[in-house]
């Protein structure tokens, strides 16, 4: 049952790769506070966007199942990813991390409307600790730890290929590095802090596919942007070094 409380726990486990993962995810059910929020979202619309079909069902994470970058955030946005169903498509948020992914040639495209935009993620993936839109953005210590096996499953089924993780915000920081940790990596104790421009260095467990260096980035909400605690250029620089360190080719800008 899609709505059982462990039903995100089984199905991970049971998911051998990323898309049998997004497959099982999109139905699930597990969290009744989220799940009446996305839906009662996707019925009152944002006048805006009242032609629109929402989505309102976990947003997925989005990029190649060899990804050598993966991005964290915190949770789709009620009228963003939550109406087109892709992360960080349909906010500003979004389009200023995709313009900078596209500036760093990581991207296909500068600006992103929707599923059927054409889109293409080069090395990256893009994901979330919690996968439903949560009401004021924020989900309760319960959402956040039941959505937990959904982010841990799928960091462990990258780590083939995943070197770097840039996560964005404070939130997204404890509850990546929570994950992170059954996905097969050490992550000290106490837990590194957060901070923009932080960074740190795990070690697997077993021993297997090497480091993963987890970068802190301030999140790329409306409000850091405006204020001006998070401009392009700040974005910009973590993820060419996260991508630089996962051994993607980055374009950078030329110096003024
Ligand atoms: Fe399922 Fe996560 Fe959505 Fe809760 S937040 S219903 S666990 S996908």
């Amino acid at each position: 049952m899609c709505t059982a409380e462990d039903y995100p726990v089984r199905a991970a486990a049971r998911s051998r790769t990323p898309a049998e993962l997004d497959g099982r995810l999109v139905t699930c059910r597990a969290c009744p506070r989220l799940v009446e929020w996305r839906e009662e979202t996707a019925r009152i619309k944002r006048p805006a966007f009242r032609d629109w079909e929402y989505w309102a069902r976990p947003v997925p994470g989005f990029g190649p199942p060899d990804a050598s970058l993966a991005i964290t955030g915190l949770a789709p946005a009620a009228h963003g990813g939550n109406r087109t169903g892709r992360m960080f498509t349909g906010d500003r948020a979004g389009d200023l991390l995709y313009a900078t992914l596209y500036e760093l040639g990581l991207a296909s495209r500068s600006t992103v409307t929707d599923l059927a935009d054409g889109l293409e993620l080069y090395g990256v993936r893009v994901t979330s600790p919690v996968h439903c839109a949560p009401p004021a953005n924020r989900p309760t210590p319960g959402e956040r730890d039941r959505c937990r096996p959904w982010l841990a499953r799928e960091l462990q089924l990258l780590r083939p290929t995943v070197r770097s993780v840039v996560v964005l915000g404070g939130f997204g920081w404890q509850t990546t590095l929570a994950a992170l940790e059954p996905a097969g990596l050490r992550v000290p104790r106490p837990r590194p802090v957060f901070g923009h421009g932080a960074r740190t260095v795990l070690e697997p467990a077993d021993g297997a596919d090497g480091p993963l260096t987890v970068f802190g980035c301030y999140h790329v909400s409306q409000r850091n942007v405006f204020t001006g605690r998070l401009t392009p250029a700040m974005l910009r620089e973590v993820l060419a070094e996260a991508a630089e360190t996962a051994g993607l080719p980055v374009v950078r800008p030329d110096p003024e």
